[in-house]
């Protein structure tokens, strides 16, 4: 193939992997000898309804989700369902509570501020989010509608490694950016949500996990598309589903069970994270990571190199060098490996060699 070889450290939409992208290619204009691509059929036929129904039966089995939970297919994004959560479950004369710990739980507390009252339960801003904060400084009501967390931060490269108790207050995350990560006890969530396009396929989905007693006590005087009850009674096809993307994200998450499941995808992004880590910490400086340690992400890792001229250069030779995504988030600045499940080791080893000789070279 005359394909250009990069190594794909996009924060999203990002990496998806090879095997996935290559069966998609050989299945793209006659899916399963139908004579058309899954994308032209209807969303009615059986031949999509088993791909549909096979997407949602591997999410529950990767991730080990209770029978108590519906598991929907959504659109807009993560950041409807900013709106989203709100409109459904904060209800009149109740208080919802955001952890706030990045940019995307401000954001996600101020949609849920055009619809009811929140607060906020904890927040590191003031520490530019270089962590999370700890179960210890998170305050809320045991009458709170919900308390929101975002389990990772993909501008700042937190990431929560333990989740506080509720007790009986519904935990709300935002997943999108570690979601499938590792082995989450899914029973101590309310919900969960994530767009799909950084580690369950391309953008255009949106999974909701939903514990089903909370849909039945849901608020109703919402349109129908917003309440999510609408999608779970309709098995996430009220309307048309985006059925390409939906094949995808079960390919995805088939590529991820041959993997050997989230114990085996955990245990190598570990092992990814920590050769960028590594260099990092025994840098004498050169490199500096923004997240403090107790708080990394695994999945964006966030790092400055010692002077902004050499960080230029840094930048500049990476990409020439074929790494593609390093370039930080303006609100950190600096550099950002985002390392998600599909991202091979090899990726993590080229870039960890490449740190280690620029370095070297700029002694
Ligand atoms: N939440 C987190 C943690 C994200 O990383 C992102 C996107 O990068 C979003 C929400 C917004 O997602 P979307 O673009 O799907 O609305």
């Amino acid at each position: 193939s005359n394909q250009k070889s990069v190594y794909n450290f996009n924060a999203g939409p990002s990496a998806l992997p090879r095997e996935v992208l290559e069966k998609a290619q050989s299945e793209l204009v006659d899916f399963k000898e139908s004579g058309m691509s899954i994308m032209e059929m209807s969303h009615r036929s059986a031949t999509y309804e088993q791909v549909h129904n096979q997407a949602i039966e591997r999410l529950r089995s990767l991730f080990a989700i209770p029978e108590n939970y519906e598991v929907l297919f959504l659109q807009g994004g993560a950041s409807l369902q900013f709106a989203m959560v709100p409109m459904n479950f904060l209800a009149e004369g109740k208080k919802a509570s955001y952890i706030m710990s990045g940019a995307w739980s401000d954001k996600a507390l101020k949609e849920a501020k055009t619809i009811g009252e929140v607060y906020e339960a904890a927040s590191t801003k003031d520490v530019n989010y270089n962590r999370v904060p700890s179960s210890e400084e998170i305050t809320f009501e045991e009458t709170d509608a919900y308390v929101h967390i975002t389990s990772n931060n993909t501008i700042f490269g937190t990431q929560f490694h333990d989740f506080p108790s509720t007790g009986n207050v519904p935990l709300i995350a935002d997943m999108s950016s570690d979601i499938l990560s590792r082995p989450i006890d899914v029973s101590k969530f309310g919900m969960i949500y994530a767009g799909a396009q950084k580690n369950l396929g391309p953008s255009g989905v949106t999974v909701a996990i939903i514990r089903k007693d909370l849909l039945d006590h849901a608020n109703s005087g919402i349109p129908a598309i917003l309440k999510y009850s609408t999608h779970s009674s309709s098995n996430s096809l009220y309307n048309t589903p985006p059925s390409f993307g939906i094949y995808m994200l079960g390919e995805v998450l088939g590529w991820m069970q041959q993997q050997g499941g989230l114990e085996k995808i955990a245990k190598r992004n570990e092992e990814k994270a920590n050769l960028i880590y590594d260099v990092i910490d025994n840098s004498n400086g050169f490199y500096t990571g923004h997240a403090e340690k107790g708080s990394r992400s695994l999945m964006n890792i966030t790092f400055r190199v010692a002077d902004e001229e050499l960080e230029k250069q840094f930048l500049q030779e990476a990409k020439e060098a074929g790494f593609v995504g390093l370039n930080g988030h303006r609100s950190v600045g600096g550099c950002r490996a985002s390392a998600y499940n599909a991202v091979p080791v090899e990726a993590c080893q080229a870039l960890q060699k490449f740190m280690l000789d620029f370095q070297e070279k700029c002694k």
